[in-house]
């Protein structure tokens, strides 16, 4: 047998509700297409939720995955109530899945679409941004959720979206960021898409602010290609996206990792569906697809997607995208899966067809750079003046009080309040919490180091305030890494 023709194992989980029939006809579809695989059957989801495996996944199914690195997922349902970790989340972050793609196709005017000509790939970021979950009160009136955008996360995802451009032919790729308003976190990730972007001169690029650029998608998605962005915009707007051509019954998504890679319809288990035959297959078909071309079985992955699209295009719809004078036939999961087998080897005549080349990915990221960091201050956040109404808070009284605290090496610079400059020189408008910002910085550029926090800390302390939390303030590579506040 040679390397072309060896049977890549792939692990298969047929998950709950609709699953099965929808697994049932994609693999029948893609065996016939000849996809050299050898699917790996586990059992996810519900049963194994109520067996007491608190992520919907035994033991023994990650060892199957470690060993087959490709996965194929039917979806699952997970139990109403409380104590079940999302069996997806669960996957992505043990298994490092860092990229979320997810093509968005029209295909009108066989599916009932407003925006005809939409053909955008939505690459999300997987694993950072607000979804670490460090998540806390930190006052008895503020809380707190971290947003993480790293040098290494970023740049990896950037460099996976370029090199999707360039593996599936595309010619732009579009960057989402918020970094008018968070210029560190978000500016870091416009920054690297800049670096990277460099290096891909065959490629098109900008970057739009997330609200107008969302906007635009959402009014004109053809002026978009591939579009790359951080975890929460990216989730929020890969749903939107989906919508907006038509079905979400009919996407599929892959989420990418550095050596396991995971393949699912965007749609959920439809309980009320199942068991009667009636459930579209399309959004999985279309997964199975992206794995083929990920195993690098593109000629088998652009057989089915083409044989697909001339399904749609005869008019052969199952009940969710059936439309009385476009469709030409309503039939069931397994007659449609029929429809697509008989139509291996054909091409749509009206839908465009697709081409899918040996898509191989450099997604190689460079060592950070060990660069010079001085330690120049420190944000002291203080819990105070609960037990004040709203009106009576005070932040000069806070200020005088505190500023005796300084140490021969610190002194207070400034308070602010949810972000805004209240000491010294703030506005009786600006509305105060129990949680207050306090900034220290070394008295007349001395060098400080973390003996010099503590010491602070200490003197802090003894003056009985209540501290909640520290950052340091850094000069990193001769460039401030904290933000200011607002009004400074
Ligand atoms: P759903 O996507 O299952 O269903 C929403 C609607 O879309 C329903 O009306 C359903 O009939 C229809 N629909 C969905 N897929 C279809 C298909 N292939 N063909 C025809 N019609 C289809 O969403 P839901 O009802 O909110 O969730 C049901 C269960 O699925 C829940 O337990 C949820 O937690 C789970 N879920 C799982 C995943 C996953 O495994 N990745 C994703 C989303 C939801």
């Amino acid at each position: 047998m040679t390397e072309e023709n060896k049977k890549v194992p792939i692990t298969v989980a047929y998950g709950d509700g609709i699953g099965p029939e929808i697994m049932d006809a994609t693999l029948r579809i893609i065996m016939a297409a000849g996809a050299r695989i050898e699917p790996e059957v586990i059992e996810i989801g519900e049963k194994a939720y109520l067996e007491g495996f608190s992520s919907g996944i035994r033991p023994e199914a990650w060892e199957s995955l470690r060993r087959t690195k490709v996965f194929l997922k039917a979806p699952i349902t997970t139990p109403q109530g409380g104590g079940y970790k999302s069996l997806n989340v669960t996957v992505r972050k043990t298994m490092g899945l860092f990229a979320n793609v997810r093509p968005c196709v029209s295909y009108y005017p066989f599916v009932k679409t407003k925006h005809p000509k939409m053909d955008v790939v939505i690459v999300r970021e997987n694993e950072e941004d607000t979804y670490g979950g460090i998540e806390h009160w930190q006052t008895r009136e503020v809380t707190q959720c971290l947003k993480l955008i790293t040098r290494p996360g970023t740049e990896k995802i950037i460099r996976y979206a370029f090199e999707y451009a360039r593996a599936y032919g595309r010619k732009k790729v579009t960057c989402f960021v918020k970094d008018n308003i968070m210029k560190i976190t978000d500016g870091l990730f416009h920054k690297i898409f800049d670096e990277v972007s460099q290096e891909y001169p065959d490629i098109e690029k900008e970057t739009w602010i997330i609200d107008i650029g969302a906007a635009k998608l959402v009014d004109t998605p053809e002026m978009f290609d591939v579009v790359v962005m951080p975890n929460l915009y990216g989730d929020i707007l890969s749903d939107v996206a989906a919508q907006m051509t038509g079905s979400v019954g009919i996407a599929g998504s892959a989420n990418i990792g550095e050596s396991v890679a995971m393949f699912e319809a965007i749609h959920g288990s439809a309980p009320r569906r199942a068991g009667q035959n009636l459930a579209n297959p399309s959004g999985l078909l279309l997964a199975a697809v992206q794995m083929l071309v990920h195993i690098g079985q593109n000629d088998v992955a652009t057989t089915v997607q083409n044989a697909w699209l001339k399904t749609i295009e005869d008019g052969i719809h199952t009940y969710d995208i059936y439309q009385e004078g476009v469709s030409k036939q309503k039939v069931g999961t397994r007659e449609f899966a029929d429809a697509v087998i008989q139509r291996l080897g054909m091409q749509p005549q009206q839908l465009k067809p697709v081409k899918f080349g040996k898509a191989s990915f450099n997604i190689k990221i460079k060592q950070t750079e060990v660069t010079p960091k001085q330690l120049v201050g420190v944000d002291v956040f203080l819990d105070d003046q609960v037990e004040l109404p709203y009106d009576q808070r005070d932040p000069n009284k806070l200020g005088e009080s505190l500023k005796l605290a300084s140490t021969a090496k610190l002194q207070l610079t400034m308070i602010t309040n949810r972000g805004t400059k209240v000491w010294p020189g703030g506005y009786p408008e600006t509305f105060c919490t129990d949680h207050w910002r306090c900034r220290f910085e070394a008295k007349d550029h001395q060098p400080l180091n973390y003996q010099d926090v503590i010491d602070l800390l200490q003197s802090i302390h003894s003056k009985g305030f209540q501290v909640i939390k520290t950052e340091n303030l850094y000069i990193q590579n001769g460039v401030e890494g904290f933000s200011k506040g607002q009004g400074q």
